[in-house]
């Protein structure tokens, strides 16, 4: 049976100390499962050096290695999740943009095997019931209302591989579609919305239980007219996903959000896109073309003002180490907000904690906070996000 040991091991959070839990144990796994997690040094273990957490959990990302996960090939989408495997992320969701329905609806069909085969853990669909007016980066032309019709089409092609949506509740039918997709099981997002704490409330009453992206796409704080986003930060039924590349917000931003949620309603995601670890260049997001130039994704426009910001070129493994040397979070809270957090919010149940019964999904940190290796379901992985003899 093998065992892998470690000085730090996070094992779960301290509730009500807002503190990850960590101590010298030893992980027992068999199979694809951890069987029991000791405390202490077994001298029979693998020895690592630093810090043994769970693998990262993303629920907001688009891509990765030249590949978006709306490529009709699944070849393709499985080439850009090996990516991000090799950089931590053991469970994730693919997430869509805005496009035709139709087009939406198919490619749902695809990903749903791809769930289904256990190669991805659900889809995301961000749009097409998105605010004109925090549009981002989804083409305007094609945002719709989320009638009925509309939202039965998608539950219908994707069924259970749903696993989230992100809308503007504000929209004509919002709010009908924020139960609709509820009663479906669908995790509903507040995000790309022009709504405010009035709206944030009453979605969340409705059945909204996480928020896309916090600060973008929104209207952002003033202290007369405060938006959504103190509503939004102070809500215990609601978490929220933080983009932690150090260009959709602040370190400062950044900390003082995980200050008012705790580490236990902040949910790291990269919203990566296909120019993740790829050259600077020219990319398609959906239907719209994306400059990347040092690394930051923005949408192509008319003249020479920069575009809006589009998604990131941002790894799991990047963002918590962005947590701990500019934000200064610990590793261990870090490592709850890329794992633990969004594995409970979106009730991925066999992951997110290194804890008997779950699947053994770790990623080796060294005391830098820098990615070392990675296991998903009791094997390490290749650099290039493969087990052995698996075809890359
Ligand atoms: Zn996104």
């Amino acid at each position: 049976m093998p065992a892998i040991a470690a000085h730090h091991v996070v094992t779960g959070v301290d509730t009500g100390l807002g503190r990850a839990h960590a101590q010298a144990a030893t992980v027992h796994v068999e199979g694809d499962r951890i069987v029991s997690v000791t405390p202490g040094i077994d001298p029979d273990a693998e020895f690592v050096e630093g810090w043994l957490v769970p693998g990262f959990v993303d629920v907001h990302g688009h891509g990765a290695a030249g590949h978006s996960y709306s490529d009709p090939d699944p070849e393709n989408v499985l080439t850009a999740v090996r990516y991000h495997r090799a950089h931590g992320t053991t469970s994730l969701f693919t997430s869509t943009v805005t496009e035709h329905l139709d087009d939406l609806v198919a490619q749902v069909a695809g990903l749903r095997r791809l769930v289904e085969a256990g190669e991805v853990d659900g889809i995301h669909l961000e749009g097409p019931f998105l605010s004109q007016a925090h549009k981002g980066a989804h083409d305007e032309t094609l945002l719709i209302d989320p009638t009925p019709e509309a939202v039965g089409r998608l539950l219908a092609a994707g069924g259970e591989a749903i696993a989230m949506v992100t809308l503007a509740p504000e929209l004509p039918g919002g709010m009908d579609a924020v139960k609709q997709f509820t009663k479906a099981g669908v995790a509903v997002a507040f995000g790309h919305t022009d709504g405010l704490g009035d709206q944030a409330r009453t979605s969340i009453e409705a059945g909204v239980t996480t928020v896309t992206h916090l600060f973008n796409a929104m209207t952002g704080i003033h202290h007369r007219k405060p938006g959504p986003i103190p509503w939004l930060l102070t809500d215990e039924r609601v978490s929220v996903e933080l983009i932690c590349d150090g260009i959709h917000l602040h370190a400062d931003t950044v900390r003082m959000a995980i200050e008012a949620a705790g580490i236990d309603r902040v949910l790291v995601v990269t919203d990566a896109m296909a120019a993740t670890g790829q050259a600077d260049g020219r990319y398609v997001l959906g239907s719209l073309q994306v400059d990347v130039l040092d690394g930051v994704a923005r949408i192509v426009v008319a003249g020479d003002a920069p575009g809006p910001i589009a998604g990131s070129t941002l790894t799991m493994d990047q963002a918590v180490t962005f947590l701990v040397d500019e934000v200064g979070v610990g590793i261990g809270e870090a490592a709850v907000m890329a794992s633990t957090s969004p594995a409970r919010w979106h009730h991925l149940d066999e992951v997110g904690e290194l804890s008997p019964g779950r699947l053994a999904n770790l990623c080796v940190l060294d005391d830098g906070a820098h990615l070392r290796r990675v296991m998903r379901r009791g094997r390490w992985l290749t650099a290039a996000g493969t087990t052995e003899g698996e075809q890359p």
